[in-house]
């Protein structure tokens, strides 16, 4: 079932989602050669604590149940699409490394990601980071009240297929408000079916992630991070969004 939230339950995701993005901040402010994956989970941790709020990711139950995340931040690096755990392996001059943050205010989640490049990246891979955001973006523009589900798919399929692509299929965007994975999926591609009409208070984590290859992915032994099936390089953003009668609103901004 799909959820609209009140004024006053949207300005709490509001409240979350600013804390996502400033972990998001800090961690891009971070982001050097020889930093550890551990240590910039532990300072956004630390961050969403600070600020009243709980890691949504820490502990949420994935394919292996012995198994929940163990993390605050997903980092994936390269050819990693979503949910790397951080580790002791620490940050290099050259990689694609993505960061997925949520952060949970009063039982309301917030829930964005960024893809950053370590030093300068080669032109493909400029263009693969920076045409994950503008679909991410167009994306946004099209959650527009009357709208359904797959305008926002089509928007952000049609900057990958502009570009020569892959969208990964296997995860999609989704609504969130008291759960981080609510009803409706959001895929990143036409579907042929208009799927739920938007309206005011429906809200969505809309996130693309494209690659330099194909869109087959494998989950390696940790039971968590996705990988490219081809090792092609991916990225990913995501924002939380709402559908308001003035347009849509992102929620994960500082
Ligand atoms: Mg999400």
């Amino acid at each position: 079932m799909v959820t609209r939230k009140s004024r006053s339950e949207i300005e709490r995701m509001r409240q979350a989602g600013r804390i996502v993005a400033e972990v998001l901040d800090r961690i891009e402010a971070e982001l050097r050669p020889g930093v550890s994956t551990a240590d910039l989970d532990a300072m956004a941790e630390a961050h969403i604590r600070s600020s009243g709020a709980i890691p949504s990711f820490k502990g949420y139950p994935g394919i292996n149940p012995n198994r929940p995340f163990p993390a605050s931040v997903c980092i994936s690096i390269d050819d990693e699409i979503v949910h790397g755990i951080p580790g002791s392996r620490t940050i290099q001059a050259g990689q694609v490394v993505s960061v997925d943050a949520g952060a949970i205010v009063d039982s309301w989640h917030g829930d964005g990601a960024r893809t950053f490049y370590v030093g300068d990246p080669p032109p493909r891979v400029r263009e693969l980071i920076d045409l994950t955001r503008d679909a991410m973006l167009a994306g946004i523009a099209a959650a527009v009240s009357g709208n359904h589900i797959d305008d926002i798919s089509a928007a952000v399929e049609a900057v990958a297929r502009r570009a020569g692509l892959g969208i990964i299929r296997q995860f999609v965007g989704h609504g969130i408000g008291t759960a981080m994975h609510e009803e409706p999926q959001v895929p990143n591609y036409r579907t042929g079916r208009p799927g739920r009409k938007l309206e005011p208070g429906i809200c969505l984590a809309i996130e693309p992630m494209f690659t330099l290859g194909g869109h087959d992915t494998r989950i390696l032994a940790d039971d968590w991070t996705v990988v490219t099936k081809d090792s092609s390089l991916a990225a990913h953003f995501e924002h939380t969004i709402a559908v308001t009668a003035d347009g849509p609103q992102i929620l994960t901004q500082a």
